[in-house]
């Protein structure tokens, strides 16, 4: 059974009696799921007096009672990952496997957060004048509001509370209202876990009404955000006029070069699967595929033979591999791209279509002769598009590869060490994973550069956006 959407504030699911409802929609079947209450400004004023009753009691918590909640949520995400992942691939689409591992997953993010919080140290600062101690204290900032995508609606949600939380901040986040199961499972997780009423509540609205009254409230002290860079930055922009610093992990356009000493099925076969998982909706989604010249003609045939033989279908069949795009205004994003790749020459190599009726389902499609200075190399898909263009020299691949304003995920690979080891340099992006995909995992940073974002979730880096630092000296 989908669940009842709610709000959570203060501790309480609030269901939508007279408020404002917006349809939830199954992308694989266009069925009505649900119906999402909006917040009202009273809900919203309710959510932000709770933030800050609560964070006056939570910011004194020890670090070993905000560990034993995260450490207890990450086994609620293990015990009931079945039953949530269900409820993400019915709103979100993906098929059943991504969703139950990103559940599964996320408990290591939980498990992470609950270790280092016991860790956050300041430090001592040797005097000039011996009679003087000089000590700099790491202190939670404060409230903090979040706003989340849909794309990985439990991930990304998690990762932003469970960084505030473990550094002794409460939190009012504004989940993907296209996709809002995961949010209200990670809720109630935490209020079985035993969080005090208040540290976390959950709203919904209308995106740009909720973080514009969200973000200028003097009790807000911190932004966090994931999605699209001109959201980002029209976010980043309101909260710089009021004083409050933001995480902002936005988009990117991921090149992946591929050099011509690799073993080509096997690159081929990875590169495949990983452009089509989550359906391409993925922030570092490999997005501008550089392929050696001399290996131009046997990668493409390889990837496009894997891609080909994709199962597309409902996320809850076993044999899908890909589902259908989250939500229907993407299809007529993907039908954009394609039309201007082909009006400057691409060449579709497979797909660039839409498939069944019954749900928002897009082909995987690969556009071969693509200009650089096309949309679909220049803008991120988000979607199941692969425009594959060739180079011959390192020098120039790199300088093709950082000539966008995005800097989030680059990929390459190589088997030859000083490749590896230019390409690792001079790519200009807040992550490089050679020769495999590992940029997201709970123990190592996660952000990017440029217009991609500011800041880093995960790794021992996740807590530096919710403290401040405050320096004592006493005589
Ligand atoms: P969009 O720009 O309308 O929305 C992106 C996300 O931001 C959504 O979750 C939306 O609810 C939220 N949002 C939009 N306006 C907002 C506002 N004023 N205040 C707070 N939240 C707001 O686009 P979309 O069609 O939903 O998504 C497509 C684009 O979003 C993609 O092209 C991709 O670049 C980006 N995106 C990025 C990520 C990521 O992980 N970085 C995730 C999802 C979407």
């Amino acid at each position: 059974m989908y669940p009842t959407l709610s709000l959570y504030i203060n501790g309480e699911f609030i269901e939508a009696q007279q408020r404002k409802t917006e349809p939830v929609i199954n992308p694989a079947t266009k069925e009505v799921l649900g119906q999402l209450p909006h917040a009202t400004q009273t809900d919203l004023d309710l959510a932000l007096q709770s933030a800050q009753t609560a964070f006056e009691s939570w910011r004194h918590s020890s670090p070993m009672e905000r560990s034993e909640i995260l450490h207890k949520v990450a086994q609620l995400c293990r015990d009931n990952a079945e039953e949530i992942g269900r409820n993400i691939t019915l709103d979100q689409g993906k098929p059943l496997a991504e969703s139950v591992g990103e559940v599964i997953n996320c408990s290591e993010h939980a498990d992470w957060h609950a270790e280092e919080c016991r860790r956050i140290y300041g430090r001592v600062i040797p005097p000039r004048n011996p009679a003087v101690r000089q000590l700099v204290v790491r202190e939670p900032i404060g409230v903090c509001a979040a706003f989340t995508p849909w794309n990985f609606p439990f991930n990304q949600a998690i990762r932003k509370i469970t960084a505030a939380i473990g550094a002794g901040c409460t939190i009012i986040i504004k989940g993907p209202e296209d996709s809002p199961s995961a949010v209200l499972a990670i809720a109630n997780m935490f209020h079985q876990a035993g969080l005090p009423k208040g540290v976390l509540n959950i709203v919904w609205g209308v995106p740009a009404e909720v973080s514009d009254y969200l973000i200028r409230s003097p009790i807000v002290r911190k932004i966090s955000f994931t999605g699209s860079v001109p959201v980002g930055k029209q976010l980043a922009a309101l909260a710089g006029a009021h004083m409050k610093p933001v995480t902002m992990e936005l988009g990117g356009h991921s090149p992946v070069l591929v050099f011509p000493d690799v073993d080509i099925p096997r690159v081929a076969k990875q590169l495949a699967y990983f452009k089509v998982r989550n359906a391409g909706q993925v922030c570092i989604s490999p997005t501008r595929f550089y392929i050696h010249e001399d290996i131009y003609a046997p990668f493409k045939d390889e990837f496009i033979n894997i891609l080909a033989n994709i199962n597309v279908g409902n996320g809850l069949e076993t044999e899908t591999e890909m589902g259908p795009l989250a939500h229907e205004r993407r299809l007529g994003v993907m039908d954009r791209f394609v039309e201007d790749a082909l009006s400057r020459g691409g060449k579709i190599a497979l797909g660039g279509e839409r498939l069944s009726e019954a749900g928002f389902f897009y082909g995987p499609t690969v556009i071969t002769d693509v200009p650089d200075d096309t949309m679909l190399m220049t803008e991120e898909p988000f979607g199941p598009i692969a425009p594959l263009t060739r180079f011959s020299d390192t020098t120039e691949v790199l300088k093709r590869a950082n000539s966008l304003p995005f800097g989030l995920a680059s990929y390459a690979f190589t088997n030859n060490l000083q490749t590896a080891h230019t390409v690792s340099n001079e790519l200009q992006a807040g992550m490089v994973s050679i020769n495999h995909f590992g940029v997201s995992v709970a123990e190592t940073p996660f952000g990017g550069i440029k217009d991609s974002g500011i800041g880093s979730e995960g790794g021992t880096e996740s807590f530096d956006g919710y403290l401040t630092t405050k320096f004592i000296t006493q005589r």
